[in-house]
């Protein structure tokens, strides 16, 4: 079935598959326009959210949700402080630093391994149940 939406940015109806509501043509604007920042960030490496808004004529909110997505890195000497939002150390992107990045991703899989060790003991035990079954049933016929 297709999946017709109206562009966020545009208005234009294209097929929708997944992620932002926004057609190819606007992707793609969207991507030129990320390509035109990264190399301003590069060439003016002391530039400021405000004044790489203003140079590259692109929104803020922008900015930040490519920063938020890992695509946009702040070197040291950025006035743009990005900070781990768990421990508040000074990060260069996204939004946790290398070492909570890896408390959380170990917290998640502690949780996956227990979901699955509880999902496996529930088969096991209703499995020893229908041979339960199974065995009282055939008793049952024999007699
Ligand atoms: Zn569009
Ligand atoms: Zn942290």
């Amino acid at each position: 079935m297709s999946n017709i939406k109206n562009c966020s940015k545009c208005g234009k109806m294209f097929n929708y598959i997944a992620g932002d509501v926004i057609c190819e043509n606007c992707k793609k604007a969207i991507e030129d326009k990320f390509q035109e920042v990264k190399k301003y960030i590069d060439d003016n490496p002391g530039a400021g959210l405000k004044q790489i808004s203003e140079a590259c004529d692109v929104a803020t909110k922008q900015l930040k949700k490519w920063i938020l997505e890992e695509r946009l890195m702040f070197t040291e000497n950025s006035p743009i402080q990005i900070t781990c939002e768990n421990c508040g150390a000074r990060i260069q992107t996204g939004r946790l630093c290398a070492k909570c990045k890896a408390t959380v991703t170990n917290e998640l899989n502690k949780t996956v391994k227990q979901r699955q060790d509880a999902l496996a003991a529930e088969l096991a035990k209703q499995q020893a149940k229908q041979q339960a079954d199974k065995k009282s049933g055939m008793k049952f016929l024999k007699t």
